[in-house]
């Protein structure tokens, strides 16, 4: 081995020692294992179900999981402590910051949503939208929900 790399990879195995894992595994949680959940009333507007939920083990903070709106559909105003991704799977859809215009986003679109912003994210009048949607969590908590979003909020007005 070049002499000159030789010690960085001596300390990257060392690093590798010290540091506290659960055991090697990879685990599998076939599709069709979880029901679908659907979107509590108090969190959303119109028909929204969530399906794939996913959770890391600790040390991992990531969450998230696989959410479906109805055309009209979206969330309530909420924040991420950590922020949150979101990877526009299908349909056509809109996210808003507060304070700014609403933004179309369509299948492809990745979204990032910085921690602490207040947002909303659903579908828009005509078209459904799913998108996957991951998160950290703080202390457990991936999200804080605020108020609905009102019609003429949704509606850009
Ligand atoms: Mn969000």
């Amino acid at each position: 081995m070049n002499p000159l790399i030789a010690p960085l990879v001596a300390l990257s195995l060392m690093a590798g020692e010290t540091s506290a894992r659960a055991a090697s595994e990879i685990r599998i949680t076939n599709a069709g294992s979880q029901p679908s959940i659907k979107g509590a009333a108090e969190n959303f507007t119109g028909t929204v179900r969530v399906d794939g939920l996913f959770k890391g083990d600790a040390p991992a903070r990531i969450g998230g999981g696989t959410v479906t709106f109805e055309p009209g559909a979206r969330t309530a105003w909420h924040t991420h402590p950590l922020g949150q991704t979101l990877i526009v799977t299908s349909g056509v859809g809109y996210v808003q910051q507060e304070g700014r215009p609403r933004q179309e986003i369509r299948p492809g679109d990745i979204v990032w949503i910085s921690p602490q912003t207040r947002h909303w994210h659903g579908a828009t009048a005509a078209d459904g939208m799913t998108h996957i949607a991951i998160a950290e969590a703080e202390d457990g908590k991936a999200v804080t929900w605020a108020e609905k979003v009102s019609d003429a909020q949704y509606q850009g007005q």
